[in-house]
C-alpha cells in the first residue's frame, strides 16, 4: 500500500507556515514503512531536531480506480480515520530553500501513526467532522473538514488523475493550524468528534 498525503489543505495552516494557498492540491507520498506498528511508541529521530506533529484525518481508499470522477470519489472509500503527518521542519525547510524534493522531511520510518478508523456512514455529514490532537492532555490542533480547500471528492479526482489508488492506500487529508514541535516524553492522543482512536508516546 501507498499513504499520499496533501499539502496545505487548511487556509490557516497555510498562513502560519507563510506559504500561498494552492490553486490545486498539493501532493506527497510515504512509504508503507513510515507507518507506525501498533502499540509503538514514536522514537524521535537523530536526524532532527524540529519534528512538527501535524494531525489529519486519514481517507482508507476501498476500491481500485484511475481517472476518478469527483461525482464517483465517495464510493471509493468507505472508513475515515485520523493520524499524524510527522515532519522534519527544520529538514523540509532546509529542502524547500533549494527547491529539492521533501522525503527525507516527510517519509522516514514512522512519520505516520495512524489510528481505528470509522465507517464513513456513521457520520452525518462528511464536510462537517471535528477532530484534533492533545499532547499531555491538552488540546494542540482541533479542526473540522468544512474549513478543507479541496474536500475529499476533489482530492481523489485530482490525485487519482495521476496515480492510481488502491485498495488499502490511505490518503492524509492535510493538517488544520497548530501545528507545532513533537517532544522527547510527550503523549498524544488522536480524537475524530469525541472519540479516542489513536494514542501514543514519543520516546
Ligand atoms: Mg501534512
Amino acid at each position: 500500500m501507498k499513504i499520499i498525503c496533501i499539502g496545505r489543505n487548511y487556509a490557516e495552516h497555510a498562513k502560519e507556515l507563510n506559504n500561498p494557498l494552492p490553486a490545486k492540491p498539493v501532493f506527497f507520498m510515504k512509504p508503507d514503512t513510515a507507518l507506525l506498528p501498533p502499540h509503538n511508541p514514536f522514537f524521535y529521530p537523530d536526524f532532527s531536531k524540529e519534528i512538527h506533529y501535524e494531525v489529519e484525518l486519514v481517507l482508507k481508499i476501498s476500491r481500485n480506480g484511475k481517472h476518478i470522477k469527483e461525482k464517483y470519489a465517495n464510493t471509493y472509500y468507505d472508513e475515515i480515520g485520523i493520524g499524524i503527518d510527522f515532519t522534519a521542519r527544520d529538514l523540509q525547510n532546509d529542502c524547500k530553500q533549494k527547491g529539492l524534493p521533501w522525503e527525507i522531511a516527510k517519509a522516514f520510518d514512522m512519520s505516520a501513526p495512524v489510528g481505528e478508523f470509522v465507517q464513513k456512514t456513521k457520520f452525518k455529514d462528511l464536510g462537517d467532522i471535528n477532530f484534533g490532537l492533545k499532547i499531555n492532555g491538552e488540546w494542540r490542533q482541533q479542526g473540522n473538514s468544512k474549513d478543507m480547500i479541496f474536500n475529499f471528492g476533489q482530492i481523489i479526482a485530482y490525485v487519482s488523475q495521476f496515480v492510481t489508488l488502491r485498495t488499502g492506500d490511505y490518503i492524509f487529508t492535510g493538517t488544520p493550524e497548530g501545528v507545532g514541535p513533537a517532544n522527547i516524553n510527550d503523549k498524544f492522543e488522536l480524537f475524530i468528534g469525541e472519540e479516542k482512536l489513536l494514542g501514543f508516546n514519543v520516546k
